[in-house]
């Protein structure tokens, strides 16, 4: 078993670009295609990685998602069932949510976004808009819509396992 990590990076920041093109065209064509998009992407860059390390096989290939990014977990992991093809066949998909945090730029205070206390419909406009959250989200200390998200957008490659 090797263990391979690809790349710990959002993407659109660096590396992986096509996933951040992929990815914006998802979100302009609408909720349901999101998940495909992004399934299409995974399994493109992990097809890439094992090839890139000459991976006979892919036994594992683990996925984070920041919170804000609203994506449906149940349909991404259909997605990745359907469209996963030979290497990457027999490969098991593990996808962990990395939650939100923020950080006020007025008092510097830091928090961890709770979006259970959020409504649906809010969320939905977050996920659309991201700036939108500021109309919402506060600063617990001092009260300041001023913040920025430290994490929780981005989806990342974490790391893809096979053999040689
Ligand atoms: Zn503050």
């Amino acid at each position: 078993m090797l263990r391979l990590s690809v790349s710990v990076t959002p993407f659109g920041l660096q590396g992986l670009t096509v996933f951040c093109d992929i990815f914006k065209l998802a979100l302009s064509v609408g909720f349901c295609m999101h998940e495909w998009a992004l399934a299409e992407a995974v399994i493109s860059a992990a097809s890439e990685a094992a090839e890139k390390e000459g991976l006979r096989e892919v036994r594992e290939v683990r996925i984070r998602i920041g919170e804000l990014q609203q994506i449906d977990q149940d349909v991404l992991m259909f997605a990745l069932q359907q469209i996963k093809k030979t290497k990457i066949e027999s490969a098991e998909f593990k996808i962990e949510e990395a939650r939100a945090r923020m950080r006020c730029r007025v008092c510097g205070r830091a928090w961890v976004f709770e979006k259970e206390k959020l409504g649906e419909s809010v969320l939905e406009a977050i996920h659309f808009v991201p700036e939108v959250a500021h109309a919402y989200v506060k600063c617990p200390k001092c009260g300041s819509p001023d913040f920025e998200v430290v994490e929780g957008r981005g989806v990342w490659l974490l790391s893809v396992k096979g053999v040689k």
